[in-house]
């Protein structure tokens, strides 16, 4: 993507700059300069300030008229021959006003690459190939009232800043990512998931937006507030890094707060058909010939609460283990004796592991489906429409998380649940499930036969329940509240541990509760216990 509207350019070269998010700063690739972030938002304005007095001088030589919509807002442009009536966003009658501020005009443009023609075709193939759907049907008597609209949006590009965290657990995280080419919807009439299902559009083509190219077409003006604007950039930036933010989070329920300050925000055109008929709503990309069209009807997703998992989980591990029993030989009272035995240890264990706040209630979650022409886009080749081979997809750049390491934020790994991690978690479960075993093993001489486990049954007792349950709950915490921080020292990684430093107060607490009673007591009568279990392990009860 090679744009001079957009680029960056090197302060002593001139060639386009690229932005490093483990340093924060725009770097050149060709003579090593660099700039930060504050100075290219500087450059920027520059290019702003020369196109409002260049709109203000070009907005006389054109005869342009508005017309207001009283029933849904909409400020239509449009040029002095045209017979506007209705309004296309909802269908009532505009409104004509005279004036025209070139303050409300945009920055840039993409102009329209297909004509009104080929995207009635475009809108007839999906139409044609989804002939079973109720909106084929209506949306095929309705073609021919599809209309060509200049749309206001704001392009947002450049480095963002995100503070992350799972929903089920209280750490956050904070991350930066780039921006390459998010488009922020500026009507506040239009479907934004329907504007995003035509998307996305080939920023090469992006120029100066002159008066010239309202001739002959619409332009509708940006109707949102300054916030809203902003709240909308931020909502679409999150859900963008949503995919990633998840993946390093390890978590399908993940929060993420964007911060757009630093990115640049762009007001510009895009072309569309658009189409709005009694709750038909159908757009094509007027540069690409994308389609998407908007169910009709709600669609509903239901969420299953948490407990009601845990059951159905102990469920269907009861059903599995009880036929395997069956399947060894068992009989089918001992069979069910056992199953039932360990179903409610299970029970405890899933209960446990799905525990949730957030989600214990049967929830509905309704939207309407957008339908969209999948993912080709059309080029012009010999005056035809042909399929683009090159996939346009959305670019966003990996996120990279910063921890504060010495007092400034440095850019790290986070390593959440490992293998490592999970290995050591239950090697440590089972040092101590077996902690007066080995010991006994080590007072023994590791003499396996004079072994005895019934000397250690209590300890098991308590063991055995608990661990478990404290492994799931607590584990499962310290997995993803403390994750693994690494650093990168000259291509390699580093762990980072956190000093933790401990005060005196709590060395004297600590040595207080050894030594004084009555807690030295118990801890005394506790060692004991332990020491008498380990013997009677070691070398069993006395005949
Ligand atoms: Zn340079
Ligand atoms: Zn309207």
């Amino acid at each position: 993507m090679e744009n001079r509207y957009i680029d960056i350019s090197c302060q002593s070269c001139g060639a386009p700059l690229s932005f490093d998010i483990r340093k924060q700063l725009y770097t050149c690739g060709h003579c090593g300069s660099s700039l930060q972030i504050n100075e290219a938002i500087r450059q920027k304005e520059g290019f702003k300030k020369i196109h409002a007095e260049h709109l203000q001088q070009n907005v006389k030589d054109y005869k342009l008229f508005s017309a207001y919509c009283d029933g849904c807002g909409a400020t239509i442009i449009f040029e002095e021959n045209e017979a506007l009536s209705k309004c296309a966003f909802c269908g009532k009658s505009l409104v004509r006003t005279d004036y025209l501020l070139s303050k409300d005009m945009p920055e840039c443009v993409i102009p329209f690459a297909i004509e009104l023609k080929e995207a009635r075709q475009q809108l007839k193939k999906w139409c044609d190939s989804n002939s079973l759907k109720e909106e084929s049907h209506r949306l095929s008597k309705a073609i021919d009232e599809l209309q060509g609209f200049y749309l206001p949006y704001q392009l947002v590009y450049g480095p963002v800043d995100m503070n992350v965290s799972r929903m089920d657990t209280s750490s956050s995280f904070n991350c930066s990512g780039y921006l390459s080419d998010q488009f922020i919807n500026c009507s506040k009439q239009l479907n934004n998931l329907l504007l995003d299902g035509m998307e996305p559009y080939d920023l090469s083509r992006l120029n100066e937006f002159d008066f010239g190219y309202v001739a002959g077409q619409r332009v509708k003006i940006a109707d949102i507030s300054d916030t809203e604007m902003l709240r909308r950039a931020q909502a679409e930036t999150a859900e963008n890094y949503r995919p990633e933010i998840r993946k390093v989070l390890q978590s399908k329920a993940v929060e993420v707060d964007a911060d757009v300050s630093s990115a640049f925000r762009m007001p510009l055109l895009l072309p569309v058909y658009y189409i709005c008929k009694d709750g038909l709503m159908a757009a094509v990309n007027g540069q690409t010939g994308k389609v998407s069209i908007r169910a009709l009807k709600d669609s509903h997703y239901y969420f299953l609460p948490w407990w009601l998992k845990a059951i159905v989980a102990t469920l269907c591990f009861s059903a599995v283990f009880y036929f395997a029993l069956k399947a060894f030989g068992a009989d089918t009272s001992s069979s069910l004796l056992i199953t039932a035995m360990l179903s409610l240890f299970f029970i405890i264990v899933t209960l446990c592991y799905y525990s949730d706040t957030l989600h214990n209630a049967f929830r509905v979650v309704s939207g309407r489906k957008i339908f969209t022409s999948g993912e080709n886009t059309f080029k012009r080749e010999d005056g035809e429409l042909v399929i683009n081979d090159k996939l346009r997809e959305r670019k966003i750049q990996k996120p990279v998380f910063f921890e504060k390491i010495n007092d400034e934020y440095q850019p790290v790994i986070l390593r959440f649940a490992t293998p490592l991690r999970i290995f050591r978690m239950f090697f440590i479960a089972a040092l101590v499930i077996f902690l007066p075993v080995i010991f006994a093993l080590f007072i023994n001489g590791f003499d396996f036969s004079k072994l005895n486990l019934g000397g250690s049954a209590v300890w098991f007792c308590i063991a055995v329940p608990v661990v478990p349950i404290y492994l799931l709950k607590f584990g499962i915490d310290e997995l993803y509240e403390r994750p693994w921080i690494y650093t990168i020292d000259g291509g390699r990684l580093k762990r980072y541990r956190k000093k933790t430093s401990v005060s005196k107060e709590t060395v004297k607490d600590i040595l207080k509760t050894i030594f004084l009673p009555p807690t030295s007591i118990l801890i005394l009568i506790g060692i004991i216990v332990f020491f008498t279990m380990v013997y009677l392990t070691a070398f069993g009860f006395p005949e």
